[in-house]
């Protein structure tokens, strides 16, 4: 695997892979990486796609500055791990490198309610944020094809949206979330949980599952949303938001026939750790990409 902290470096070795025939597929990461990132990097392989990652704590997307500083850093980890995955390239540059001072960069497209609802709702400005990351990442890397989990829906959500928008012919690929045996979702912030918030934080997938089994029963959605807040507050966790939502608008959905693709979506605190993640409940038409 190669590793490249400038973009020129990168960029001449891509080029030099693209000269070869080869079709380029990126995932973009944050680092301390763990099997639901590797699980990117094989499907791009599969694909037939030269995997390229990239690892990048980017500070425009962190909204409080505390969880910015205290994100996990473990580059050797990180490096032996993607050996393993059969990753190719690794970029991992450094702040000035993916905004050279005096460069604004910001990407500014309007999201509307995809960036006001959940995650936008509690963290403000994170979206632009991470807009901004993937497009400057997208640029220097111009992959065929985007490897992106579905662990952080609405991100997915909005990057498809921004792909859109933007006329940029990049193939986004949507990556099934990658669990812990108990069903935590597999996330670098759970490095962070105390061994009792570690036993508690299952409760996130339980209310999920709850939460699909009654909505498939024709329950209607307010009420599946209570009792869910209410298995996450006996559970010892203290939920933002659990939302069951229309996978394309992000609309609220209040019964099992309003939508035919319909998604929970769930943040709750674990001690000092936010968590987030989702379940499809209903998906009865190929999802666009
Ligand atoms: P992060 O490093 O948290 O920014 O995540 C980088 C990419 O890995 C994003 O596309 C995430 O959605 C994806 N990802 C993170 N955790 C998981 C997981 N448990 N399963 C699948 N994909 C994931």
């Amino acid at each position: 695997m190669r590793i490249f902290e400038k973009i020129a470096d990168l960029r001449a070795w891509l080029a030099q892979q693209r000269e070869a025939g080869h079709s380029i597929g990126f995932a973009p990461t944050m680092g301390a990486l763990h099997e639901g990132h590797l699980s990117l990097v094989r499907t791009a392989e599969a694909a037939g796609d030269v995997p390229v990652v990239s690892i990048f704590v980017n500070p425009t997307q962190f909204n409080d500055p505390e969880d910015l500083r205290r994100y996990p850093r473990m580059p050797e980890h990180d490096i032996a791990l993607l050996q393993t995955a059969g990753c190719q390239a690794l970029f991992m540059p450094d702040v000035e490198e993916i905004y050279p001072p005096g460069q604004d960069l910001t990407v500014r497209l309007d999201f509307g309610r995809l960036t006001e609802v959940m995650e936008g709702q509690f963290r403000p400005g994170h979206f632009q944020g991470m807009a901004t990351v993937v497009k400057r990442l997208l640029d220097i890397v111009e992959p065929q094809r985007l490897y992106m989990g579905q662990k952080d829906f609405q991100q997915l959500t909005i990057v498809r949206e921004m792909l859109r928008r933007l006329g940029m012919s990049i193939e986004l690929v949507m990556c099934p979330t990658v669990r812990e045996p108990d069903g935590l979702a597999m996330s670098s912030r759970n490095l962070r949980l105390t061994p009792e918030m570690r036993a508690a934080a299952p409760a996130l997938f339980r209310a999920l599952t709850a939460a699909r089994e009654a909505f498939l029963a024709g329950i209607p959605t307010a009420d599946i949303q209570q009792t869910a807040l209410q298995t996450l507050h006996n559970a010892g966790l203290r939920p933002e938001y659990f939302e069951i939502v229309d996978g394309y608008t992000l609309l609220p959905v209040a019964h099992s026939e309003a939508s035919p693709f319909v998604v929970a979506c769930v943040a709750a605190w674990a001690g000092d750790v936010r968590l987030i993640d989702n379940l499809v409940l209903k998906e009865e038409r190929q999802q666009q990409q």
